[in-house]
């Protein structure tokens, strides 16, 4: 017999192997595969992996421990009930991977926000990764959670349709520990108009990293500035080239200004002089050390938007009424862990 610690290590490259590649894309999955929105798996299958399970009483153990690593909540009604029907998870999981089931007002009408979640029984979580609903324009984000571990110090936000400043004012009382942040979706906010757009330039940008604080919206700014040890600041947003300015030909610092703010002002040397300064005044978290910009090319045909997002709407109104179906079935058994043993979702 191996000793447990090389079994250990084993099972768990095992499970990160069968752990589906992380996506990348900064909006939901392609009009032909919208129907797989709720087959998104952010963790390895079960089936791919509960052979494992089945050696020993060690195997067992240590294959479940691997697994719950991150923790998925999709049916929060349903998942978060009856944690300590295996008391390891609470333990275990240090991802907990958060994907909305609803639009806003969806979820406004079904009572999905009437009251507030809280993961303090995962008591080493060190990351929070929200996934929108597809389109999801709602503000209400962080406000969810009535508490989170002080362990997080991560946190990730993803596909959010309309980005805003406001939905991270919840950050310095939720999240006081945070150190990492992410948030990766097509439009970014900018601070001169106040609105979120795709970027329209000129050229194709390149990879823009800040080591000195710099580099976030002035509002990102106001409302992290709070957070103490906030360090990392990632940020992506996608572009078309039907601009008329390029990003490298800027003699002052972007901060994901829109197109259209970009070449009306940012090109003014004397209206840049004034939002300098008024960047400056703006205070910022003080550990901040590192902003890092990427940005992923997106289409626009805009001849065909209407019936794109006519077609849209129809799928995600198919989508959730296959959800709440599910939710429906699932409320005869509150427990939850039956669907552990029949497909793989936790
Ligand atoms: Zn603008």
């Amino acid at each position: 017999m191996l000793p447990v610690e090389l079994i250990r290590e084993i099972i768990f490259r095992y499970v990160d192997d069968a752990t589906p590649e992380k996506p990348t894309d900064l909006v939901h999955p392609s009009p032909s595969s919208r129907n797989q929105w709720f087959d998104v798996k952010p963790k390895a299958y079960w089936d791919s992996v509960s052979s494992l399970s089945l050696v020993s009483r060690v195997f067992r153990d240590i294959t479940l421990e691997a697994w719950f690593q991150t923790f998925v909540v999709r049916r929060p009604k349903v998942h978060l009930t009856g944690l300590s029907t295996i008391p390891g998870v609470s333990q275990w999981t240090r991802v907990v991977h958060w994907i909305n089931p609803t639009s806003f007002s969806e979820g406004l009408s079904l009572g999905h926000f009437s009251f507030k979640r809280s993961l303090m029984a995962f008591v080493r979580l060190r990351k929070l990764r929200i996934a929108a609903f597809p389109s999801n324009h709602s503000i209400i984000l962080l406000e969810m959670f009535e508490e989170l571990p002080p362990t997080v110090v991560e946190l990730e936000l993803r596909y959010h349709a309309w980005p805003s400043p406001q939905q991270l004012v919840p950050t310095a009382t939720l999240l006081p520990n945070l150190r990492v942040l992410e948030m990766h979706q097509e439009r970014a906010w900018c601070s001169l108009c106040n609105t979120c757009n795709v970027l329209r330039l000129r050229d194709d940008p390149v990879t823009i990293t800040y080591t000195n604080g710099d580099g976030l919206p002035k509002l990102y700014n106001r409302y992290l500035a709070p957070l103490l040890h906030l360090r990392t600041v990632r940020l992506s947003a996608a572009y078309t080239l039907y601009g008329s300015v390029g990003l490298q030909d800027l003699k002052t610092p972007w901060r994901g200004e829109c197109g259209e703010c970009t070449s009306l002002h940012l090109t003014d040397e004397a209206f840049v002089a004034d939002w300098e300064a008024q960047n400056k005044e703006e205070p910022r978290p003080p550990s901040l050390r590192k902003v890092i910009w990427t940005f992923a090319p997106v289409e626009e045909e805009e001849s065909s938007e209407e019936d794109t997002e006519s077609d849209y709407v129809d799928d995600l109104t198919r989508l959730q009424e296959r959800y709440w179906m599910e939710l429906d079935h699932d409320s005869d058994d509150d427990s939850g862990w039956d669907s552990l043993g029949s497909g793989d979702e936790n």
